[in-house]
């Protein structure tokens, strides 16, 4: 690998994500991007299988959002949301409003969906303080979730992958419970609900699927239970679509295929079209109704330095745009397809435990992955961007991959999976 100099200095001084620094690798540096392709410092140029961290929906440099950002960097990257408003976070909080279910009007921006997900059990909480009703401060949530890496959610992530054990006496409690999906765990669900519903201010849930906790799938019959759960007992059900927005599922979200509203929506990852970070919490009138008040000490105190970033709300606005004029959807129904045939060879391989594709993501399953580190240069020899990670190699591309590209993916993931060298643990 050529080092561009950069690199081996600065390799002292960089802390990686979820990474042991004694053992990590060096990564690849990466000069350029285009589409769904990552050129590399050495001129390789890998096929991206998983739109970095799932937020490219229309791959990189969509010159429609690159121009949008360019010109709002021209009039003002950036002015404070405090006493001030701009234009491009005013109209996407009117889009946004007009993409969720009746009802869901309010849009709180943050900039990361870990901080969305803290003001979503924020509100929650704090609409029962000021209601006067104290001591309900905990969430139900699931096991198998993950809401991001802050202390807040980190206690509401699965307390086995999550960092409960690490940081336990550090972390609130909460009701942990595995995701009501048939007859028996929708009858422990409704005894463990009823059991804490005094103590519980929501329930708070990924739609359709889990994603950094395993890609697991759940359906709509799950998320109508936790509906009427929610309405029985008074608690705000809050949907963490920071994975499944924007058309990951195969609609632009994932409440859509339930038919039901949640009172509090989270969105982050895809909503500037992967270009930079923004996040939103999409909170319905009932709940913002709790904060009006003649007392200033009812209203919610809350407030990013870079809230409503006007970069940010420029690209969000214009990747809203690409999904109104160029047919995102279609493009995921057609990748779920693509992904059905071409991940289906792969369910005939050792060590192979599941196959699953929702929309735009397809998921293969093993027994164990024994040392994931050579597993994932061994994509990159074949000249693909896919990161494995516990016993889940999966694709989540840009919603714009071609055809080809698609198919390549798919036929490396099986030709990689082939060589089954990765399955033994390096010692
Ligand atoms: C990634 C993710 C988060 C955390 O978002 P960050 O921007 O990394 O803080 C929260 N919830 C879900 C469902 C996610 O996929």
């Amino acid at each position: 690998m050529s080092d561009p100099g950069w690199l081996t200095q600065g390799w002292n001084h960089i802390w990686l994500p979820y990474a042991q620094m004694q053992t990590a690798p060096l990564p690849m540096p990466v000069v350029r991007t285009e589409g769904s392709r990552i050129v590399l410092a050495d001129g390789r140029v890998l096929i991206d299988g998983i739109a970095s961290w799932w937020t490219a929906c229309h791959g990189y440099n969509h010159p429609h959002i690159r121009e949008a950002v360019a010109k709002q960097l021209e009039a003002m990257p950036h002015i404070m949301f405090g006493g001030l408003a701009h234009e491009p976070a005013y109209r996407l909080a009117t889009r946004l409003a007009a993409l969720m279910p009746a009802g869901l009007d309010r849009v709180f921006f943050t900039d990361s969906g870990s901080v969305a997900v803290e003001v979503a059990m924020k509100i929650a909480v704090q609409a029962r303080l000021n209601h006067g009703e104290k001591g309900r401060t905990k969430f139900l949530a699931f096991h198998g979730g993950y809401h991001g890496d802050t202390f807040a959610t980190m206690a509401i992530c699965d307390p086995e992958e999550g960092m409960h054990a690490l940081f336990g006496g550090m972390l609130p409690p909460h009701v942990m419970a595995p995701l009501p999906r048939d007859g028996a765990t929708r009858a422990a669900f409704d005894l463990l609900v009823e059991r804490h519903a005094h103590e519980l201010a929501g329930i708070i849930v990924e739609p359709l699927v889990q994603g950094a906790g395993g890609m697991v799938f759940n359906d709509t019959d799950t998320l109508r239970h936790l509906r009427a759960a929610a309405d029985h007992f008074g608690l705000t059900l809050i949907f963490d679509e920071i994975f499944t927005g924007f058309g990951r599922t195969g609609t632009m979200f994932a409440y859509q295929q339930a038919a039901i509203a949640p009172d509090i929506v989270t969105l982050s990852k895809a909503l500037t079209g992967g270009t930079s970070p923004l996040a939103a919490t999409i909170v319905s009138n009932d709940w913002f109704k709790a904060f009006l008040s003649p007392d200033p000490a009812k209203a919610l105190m809350h407030g990013p330095t870079f809230m409503a970033n006007p970069l940010g709300c420029a690209a969000a606005n214009a990747s809203l745009d690409l999904f109104e004029t160029e047919d995102r959807l279609t493009q995921a129904r057609t990748i779920e397809t693509a992904l059905r045939v071409g991940l289906q060879p792969c369910r005939s391989l050792p060590g192979v435990v599941d196959v699953r594709v929702m929309g735009a993501i397809g998921v293969v399953q093993l027994a164990v992955i024994g040392d994931p580190a050579a597993l994932r240069s061994e994509f990159i020899k074949h000249g693909v961007w896919v990161r494995p990670f516990r016993n889940i190699v999966y694709l989540t591309p840009a919603l714009t991959i071609s055809d080809d590209e698609l198919q390549t993916l798919c036929r490396i993931v099986f030709e990689v999976l082939s060589e089954q060298f990765f399955f033994a643990k390096k010692d």
